[in-house]
């Protein structure tokens, strides 16, 4: 018998709770070991290819070919040298993050950690000096206690796993919870949002080169508003990974 295609014990025993359904259309089949992802539901994933805005990671149409920054990045203060995301955040990938985040749908994190391993760490294992540590965004302490988890720090376990770096919680605290702020102009929320973080007491990061991790990146303002308060406490860089980018 080949092992490799052997079910672990814990495929087994999910085997044994979940039937091997696709839990995006619930159409297909598709097994614990394929993250309950089927084929039809993966071809669906819009993966971010070159080219991008070499600053926010935003894609491009059409031929670009050398690096360049999109007009949105040239006008804002950023904190991160590059940001990257996996895919687009709609379709099966947005479905898979909104029902593992609101609805503890966490047999989607093999899945989400297998996209976010496939396409991040090339890229990370590529760079020119080694990376000190990965920072999950922080969630509000309120907000963590009643979802009972991070998300992004979920996601960040296994990528901190892969690249024998330490996972850092201890770096950034969220200190003001930044939802429902809906009579906010667009860009009161954003400008709140990047003040929401502050540094842990005594945090020093002289010459350490980051990672911040984020499920979802939307405006960039939450992940600059964390990689602000890295470089304030004397980080060298810091660069934003997320599972998914609204375009
Ligand atoms: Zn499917
Ligand atoms: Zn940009």
């Amino acid at each position: 018998m080949n092992t490799a295609n052997r079910p672990s014990w814990w495929e087994s025993v999910l085997g044994l709770v979940f039937p091997p359904v696709c839990q995006i259309c619930h159409d297909e089949r598709a097994t614990a070991a394929e993250g309950y992802v089927g084929s039809e539901c993966r071809r669906r994933i819009r993966y971010i290819r070159a080219p991008y805005c070499q600053r926010c990671g935003l894609p491009f149409a059409g031929g670009v070919t050398q690096e360049f920054e999109c007009s949105n990045c040239r006008e804002l203060t950023l904190h991160f040298t590059s940001s990257r995301a996996v895919a687009e955040a709609k379709g099966p990938i947005l479905e898979a993050i909104h029902q593992f985040k609101y609805q503890r749908a966490l047999w989607f994190r093999p899945f989400l950690t297998e996209l976010l391993l496939q396409e991040a760490l090339p890229a990370l294992r590529a760079a020119s000096a080694p990376w000190h540590g990965i920072v999950p965004v922080p969630l509000h302490p309120v907000k963590q206690r009643e979802r009972e988890f991070n998300q992004a720090q979920l996601l960040a376990e296994p990528l901190a796993e892969s690249l024998q770096i330490p996972l850092r919680n201890d770096l950034v605290e969220r200190i003001t919870p930044t939802e429902s702020q809906t009579t906010l102009s667009r860009a009161e929320r954003s400008e709140n949002v990047q003040r929401a973080f502050d540094r842990r007491p005594g945090v020093q990061l002289q010459n350490q080169r980051l990672i911040v991790l984020d499920d979802v990146f939307t405006t960039g303002a939450t992940t600059n508003g964390v990689a602000r308060v890295l470089r304030e406490a004397g980080a060298a860089e810091v660069v934003v990974w997320a599972v998914a980018r609204g375009i």
